[in-house]
């Protein structure tokens, strides 16, 4: 492997194009071994949690339940991203030894070690055998995508009466899920059984076909403008195409479209136009204010109340409203590095993080989090789990992991309510005039599509193997059912 010392001291510019592609194999050898080391180390930090943490049940933790966020808080990754590594770890260990040892020694990179966990998820393993050696062989010589295309043909030349059983297995894959991508826009991604996708898309055609034929938009514009017109109850497209009533479509009935069930935070100046702060979306992150003023014009407003430096005075007794303020200035879950909207989030109030309580209940009292950050912390409050979570100040709380590393976030939701309270920012340039001019503003081609595919971990998307794996992300938590109440009812 590479020493910090040995790179910095290579010379680059003196090599030959042989010895610069030389660098570049044993470098990227160097890299597929230390993957291949945070995957096994993951995997044994999982198979210790679950060890030591059966206490099934409510109110117990699921065994190994939270070594995804153990780990992903370490690495500054996300629970996903931890459980993706958990689960191909397994996998390898289960019914691929071989490519475990092709991985660890650096042969193989992790985006081909989870092409090979993929294609072999549905097989027998004596079909696996005799697979295996076949895929590692060809991942020495051919990039990711051609592998799995390589794989599936053999996958139905080996086992061609596993069809059946390997569609139906994968129908349990099926997902729909966004993704950010920078600029405001986000990726809709999904799996679904080709019928299903099917339906859908046959439907988003009809639906662009809808508006005549002088609508500007392209067919990816329509189709696109379609899918969210089928979720906002508007069912349909109005077209664009400016003529009114001349325009032959114009009287195809369109429904009003529900107001948005998203939530925005922005600073009233922003808001009214005479500033340029970001604004923040519930789920997302940072939007341009123009955009939040557009999206302003259909929505319900809340005033939120700055809060002061010593605690927040109780703005009001009412605790809907209470509990709506702290959604917004919190923002998102609380845990280190979870991004789940404080709208789908839970509150949390007791105990008060170590904060005696000074007359009224206040913001200061609660925090936002997401239910599998709630549980964690409910089990961390009441001794079951090796965390800890309190509050440092009226802005921060502070999380001990089990290893001892303390991790702090802060209220998300109020760096941009009041964009001054955000210190971590570099300071504003000097005023400069933004003039929009079409002509000079450089246009993304269309190649030049936003991806969320993360560098460091080729795993986006990755489906778990392991059905206890498949609720890792807070995104996937699926909250328990509020106790049934006792005792006699109407
Ligand atoms: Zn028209
Ligand atoms: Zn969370």
């Amino acid at each position: 492997m590479f020493e910090d010392n040995r790179i910095s001291s290579m010379d680059f510019g003196a090599m030959s194009d042989e010895g610069l592609i030389d660098a570049l194999r044993t470098a990227h050898g160097a890299v597929a071994a230390a993957q291949a080391a945070e995957v096994f180390a993951v995997r044994e930090l999982y198979r210790r949690h679950r060890a030591e943490s059966a206490e099934p049940g409510p109110g117990g933790v699921r065994a190994g339940e939270f070594a995804a966020a153990e780990a992903a808080v370490a690495l500054h990754a996300d629970e996903a991203t931890a459980g993706a590594l958990i689960d191909i770890g397994l996998a390898l260990e289960e019914s691929l030894p071989r490519t475990r040892v092709a991985f660890g020694a650096g042969r193989i990179d992790l985006a081909k070690v989870r092409v090979i966990v993929d294609s072999t998820r549905a097989l027998t393993q004596e079909v696996i055998d005799a697979l295996e050696p076949r895929l590692i062989e060809a991942a020495g010589r051919t990039n990711p995508l051609r592998l799995r295309q390589a794989a599936r043909r053999w996958a139905a030349r080996l086992d061609p009466g596993g069809a059946q059983r390997r569609r139906e297995r994968r129908q349990d894959d099926r997902d729909v899920r966004i993704r950010a991508v920078q600029d405001s826009m986000a990726v809709f991604d999904g799996l679904l059984p080709a019928p299903g996708a099917q339906t859908v898309a046959m439907r988003l055609r009809e639906m662009s076909l809808q508006v005549c034929a002088r609508d500007p938009r392209t067919m990816p514009q329509r189709r696109a403008d379609a899918l969210v017109a089928l979720a906002d109850g508007s069912g349909g497209l109005r077209c664009m195409c400016g003529r009114g009533e001349r325009c032959p479509r114009s009287g195809t009935p369109i429904e009003q479209p529900r107001r948005p069930l998203i939530q925005i935070g922005i600073p009233a100046d922003s808001l009214f136009g005479m500033r340029e702060a970001p604004a923040f979306l519930a789920g997302y992150g940072p939007i341009d204010a123009a955009l939040a003023r557009l999206l302003a014009e259909q929505a319900h407003f809340q005033v939120i109340p700055k809060q002061t430096e010593d605690g927040d005075p109780a703005t009001t007794v009412d605790v809907a409203r209470q509990e709506s303020e702290v959604r917004a200035v919190d923002g998102m879950c609380r845990f280190p590095g979870c991004v789940m909207p404080a709208a789908e989030s839970e509150l949390d109030q007791h105990p008060p993080f170590g904060i005696r309580r000074r007359g009224p209940a206040s913001r200061a009292h609660y925090a936002v989090l997401c239910s599998r950050h709630h549980r964690l912390k409910s089990l961390a409050d009441s001794g079951k789990s090796r965390w800890r979570a309190w509050r440092a100040d009226l802005d921060r709380l502070q999380w001990t992991a089990p290893t001892g590393d303390v991790h702090t976030t802060v209220r998300e939701g109020a760096r941009y309510l009041f964009p001054h309270t955000d210190i971590d920012a570099p300071p504003p340039l000097s005023t400069v005039v933004h003039r929009f001019d079409p002509e000079a503003e450089p246009r993304p081609f269309s190649g030049d599509r936003p991806t969320a595919e993360d560098l460091s971990y080729p795993l986006a998307g990755h489906l778990p193997l392991h059905g206890q794996l498949s609720r890792l992300a807070p995104e996937d938590d699926i909250p328990e059912d509020a106790p049934e109440p006792t005792g006699t009812t109407l």
